[in-house]
């Protein structure tokens, strides 16, 4: 399955904002993002008037990153969205936040959305009782998220059942039995992540 394989860091620093793509590493002082608060290149610590078009693209470009996917595959989500009744732009953060790789994320389960991606894609997870390791599947309301008894006992899974996560409002979790559920779709405001979408709309609808 494709994916971003270049430096991570880098992104924070085009964005100019740390997006928490490395899971514990962003809050210590190792983040590159604290050390180099700068675009990366030649002339990145330049300051530059941006365009409307340039804002547009680096929120658009925000999204992509802080999700994990690439144009293509944040395209035809955002295609997506515009099919679906409602606001094109929250309808495309909902799409986003319910990919099943968020998901496990949003339950707790890897310490950045790229680890969740990596769990998933192994196959230690099930949906509604069945072995599911797409992560761009998409939950819906009811489906309950497990993992697989095999993974429970692993030492990863153990740490992750003993720290949990602050759940958002459309989650609920048994963590003792390793279950996380769908109540309900996110509504925008229990979508915590930095983006305009409206920009993204703007940019795609030109
Ligand atoms: Fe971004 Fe995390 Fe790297 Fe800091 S450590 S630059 S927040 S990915």
């Amino acid at each position: 399955m494709a994916r971003y394989t270049g430096a991570t860091c880098r992104l924070c620093r085009r964005e100019g904002m740390k997006l928490f793509l490395k899971g514990d590493r962003c809050f210590t002082d190792k983040c590159a993002f604290v050390r180099r608060s700068y675009a990366p290149g030649q002339h990145g610590a330049a300051k530059k008037k941006m365009s409307n078009y340039g804002t547009q693209l680096r929120e658009k470009q925000k999204a992509k990153r802080i999700y994990g996917l690439l144009e293509s595959q944040f395209r035809s989500t955002y295609e997506r969205a515009e099919k679906l009744k409602g606001i094109t732009g929250e309808n495309l953060l909902k799409l986003l936040e319910m990919r099943l790789d968020n998901t496990v994320f949003r339950l707790g389960y890897g310490a950045s959305r790229t680890e969740a991606r990596q769990l998933v894609t192994h196959g230690h997870f099930l949906v509604n009782g069945k072995k599911l390791d797409i992560p761009s599947y998409k939950v819906t309301v009811n489906d309950v998220i497990t993992v697989s008894e095999k993974s429970r006992a692993s030492e990863k899974f153990k740490a992750f059942a003993e720290n949990p996560k602050a759940l958002p409002k459309w989650l609920s979790a048994n963590v003792e039995n390793f279950e996380g559920k769908v109540i309900a779709e996110p509504a925008r405001e229990d979508i915590d992540v930095p983006v305009n979408e409206t920009l993204i709309v703007e940019l795609y609808s030109k």
